[in-house]
């Protein structure tokens, strides 16, 4: 892998339950060691219960380790959309933010036809969570494959 500088982190699926909504219990740990390592860390989320989404990150014990937090609404329906491009448009405010080359910014998703998809055709390199509510999506010729792919955000300290 590039050299990377700084990752764009997902939040349901990636530090947190989907569905539960639980934080998992070794995401503080995953990203100390991310940090740590010097790595700049950027959240970014889009979520039907927008308002108790944002609270509750904003409340965590995850929140101080992120340099850059984006939120956005979205509604139930467009859950399932995969074509909305919500999630693009944050992405790139982040980029813009942290003025860095894609290859240089990780960015690791549980959905495929989200954050992978992104990356994979914008020139980031990609990890994806390969576990939970969306785990039936898979990758096709539309979202290319990931660079890595997991099982838990934990072995994400295995490869960086
Ligand atoms: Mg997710």
């Amino acid at each position: 892998m590039q050299e990377i500088k700084a990752i764009i982190f997902d939040w349901g699926g990636v530090l947190a339950d989907a569905q539960t909504k639980e934080i998992f219990p070794y995401s503080l740990d995953v990203l100390e060691y991310c940090k740590n390592k010097g790595y700049r860390l950027t959240l970014a989320s889009i979520s039907s219960d927008f308002k108790e989404r944002k609270t509750q990150i904003e409340s965590s014990d995850l929140r101080p380790f992120f340099e850059l937090v984006r939120i956005s609404p979205i509604s139930k329906a467009q859950i399932q959309d995969r074509s909305i491009d919500t999630k693009e448009k944050i992405y790139q405010e982040i980029m813009s933010y942290l003025n860095l080359e894609p290859a240089q910014v990780l960015i690791i998703d549980d959905r495929v036809v989200r954050g992978i998809k992104y990356g994979n055709n914008n020139g980031h390199p990609t990890v994806w969570v390969h576990s939970g509510r969306f785990s039936h999506e898979l990758p096709d010729e539309d979202t290319k494959e990931p660079t890595y792919t997991i099982t838990s955000t934990e072995e994400l300290k295995n490869l960086i």
